[in-house]
């Protein structure tokens, strides 16, 4: 019937049938639900088999290990405002851009390559957690290594937690870079303590989290830094195979005067070439020309580049992945049912009630867990009812905490709720202006308490799966 598994499940719901993705369901209900969608429900043979799949090709080399090739590492900067990252990402640049680089003129791409010891490193071009987190909201999983710049002077603070915890949901490593160390008011080892506070044990004692002091006003440091970072790259073992054909994602894109719409994308696997036809989003073309970080023209790139494409149909989104089509007519057949089915889903989606979609999320998404983020008042509070919540009875689906900080419900927390699937829980905290709006953009489900005896047992029923929606 051409419904969407969370689509049947709400309705479902609205008829009283509590059901999963792979339950079956009454014959009367099922009929219902044809019947309400325009079909009636004929019940006779199962439909043919499948026909038996040829025998097996030969691998494609796409999936021959071994055109795995080692890729360099991409970096992003993160960590609390006025701590650096800026500073840091422009210092690194410079003092690392060769001599027949220094005459180009280098292009804001949204990424740029820096070459250390012989090894390319990529960095993304905009710094701190929105850019990631809004990436990481639309799939597109761009960073290997995050660097949390902290002042050496101010230790952590509200943002340099969240941009942790946005790191440590997406399982990326974090390397800690101490920053402004060239201050006299300068106490690394005060940053050290603020590490081991928030879950982060610096190498220096004994943990795995490298640590480097570093300052973007001299330099100093900054090759540690570096050397740190090729360091957890190789732990990592990141592979590509050139071989294959791209893969990548949109770092960002505009329309250009002289150039029409062009977009930055970030090659993750495969290569992409002049001439290559490509889909993005809902825009395709053929790729007229290629333009690397440092302006010059390129025939190819490979796994980790940044490259600024030309030749698209319009200006695809931040996020939209990039893919490699046979033929032009097939990426715009494709193109258009983007299009369409973007039409049609956001007329479905706007009828479901968050609370019943929370619910088919867990179902649809074989989630076996709750995924929560908590903001409170205090500190204590909120480790109190992590606490509790851990402690909840549960049978197949148990509470995840995602994160757990402390201020009210901002921005940054829907995009990481989007991005991991949580559900945002405040305790004794408002909503910032315009961020309801978002989350009911994103679908995202806020819950606001006062006791934590209510919001406990919320979470007991959304387990069970019982959860009403919020009034
Ligand atoms: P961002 O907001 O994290 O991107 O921080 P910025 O890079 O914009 O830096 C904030 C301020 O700190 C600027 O005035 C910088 O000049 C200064 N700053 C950054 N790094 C250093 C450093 O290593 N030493 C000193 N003394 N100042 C720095």
């Amino acid at each position: 019937v051409g419904k969407k598994p969370n689509e049947l499940i709400t309705d479902l719901i609205k008829l009283g049938e509590l059901a999963g993705i792979n339950q079956p369901i009454s014959e009367a209900n099922a009929r219902k639900l044809c019947a309400s969608y325009g079909y009636e429900l004929e019940i006779g043979a199962a439909p043919k088999p499948a026909p038996a799949p040829a025998a097996p090709a030969k691998p494609k080399p796409e999936d021959n290990p071994a055109n795995l090739k080692e890729r360099p590492p991409v970096v992003t900067f993160m960590g609390h405002v006025d701590h650096g990252k800026t500073s840091l990402q422009d210092a690194v640049r410079h003092t690392h851009v060769t001599a027949q680089e220094a005459g180009a003129i280098t292009q804001h791409i949204g990424a740029s390559t820096v070459t250390h010891n012989g090894k390319p490193i990529t960095f993304i071009d905009t710094p701190g957690h929105a850019a990631f987190t809004n990436m990481r909201a639309r799939g597109a999983n761009l960073t290997d290594i995050v660097v949390l710049v902290v002042s050496a002077t101010e230790g952590f603070k509200p943002q340099t937690v969240e941009a942790m915890n946005h790191a440590k949901a997406a399982k990326v490593p974090i390397i800690v870079a101490i920053n402004k160390i060239d201050l006299p008011e300068a106490d690394p080892d005060k940053i050290l303590l603020h590490m081991q506070q928030n879950g982060l044990t610096s190498e220096d004692w004994g943990g795995d989290v490298g640590t480097v002091r570093v300052s973007a006003k001299t330099g100093q440091g900054l090759p540690d830094l570096l050397d740190r970072i090729l360091l957890e790259a190789e732990i990592l073992e990141l592979k590509a195979n050139p071989k294959r054909r791209a893969a990548g994602a949109v770092l960002e894109a505009q329309m250009e005067v002289g150039l029409g719409p062009t977009a930055s994308v970030l090659v993750q696997d495969g290569t992409l070439h002049v001439g290559d036809t490509i889909l993005c989003g809902e825009h395709y073309g053929r790729i007229r020309t290629l333009i690397n970080d440092k302006g010059e023209r390129v025939k190819t790139a490979g796994p980790s580049v940044p490259v600024k494409v030309v030749g698209l149909s319009g200006v695809p989104e931040a996020g939209d992945r990039l893919e490699i089509f046979e033929s032009e007519k097939a990426a715009r057949a494709e193109a258009q049912e983007r299009v369409a089915a973007k039409r049609g889903n956001m007329l479905a989606t706007s009828a479901i009630a968050t609370a019943e979609d929370l619910f088919s999320k867990l179902n649809s998404n074989n989630q076996n867990s709750l995924n929560i983020i908590i903001k409170s008042d205090v500190k204590g509070s909120g480790e109190a009812i992590a606490h509790s919540l851990a402690e909840l009875p549960h049978e197949k689906i148990k509470a995840e905490v995602v994160a757990n900080a402390v201020g009210p419900i901002s921005e940054n927390d829907i995009s990481l709720a989007a991005a991991t699937n949580s559900i945002v829980v405040g305790f004794h905290v408002r909503v910032n202006p315009g961020v309801n709006e978002m989350a009911k953009k994103q679908k995202v489900e806020i819950r606001l308490y006062s006791i934590i005896y209510e919001l406990l047992e919320d979470i007991t029923d959304a387990l069970a799966g019982k959860l009403e929606p919020e009034k």
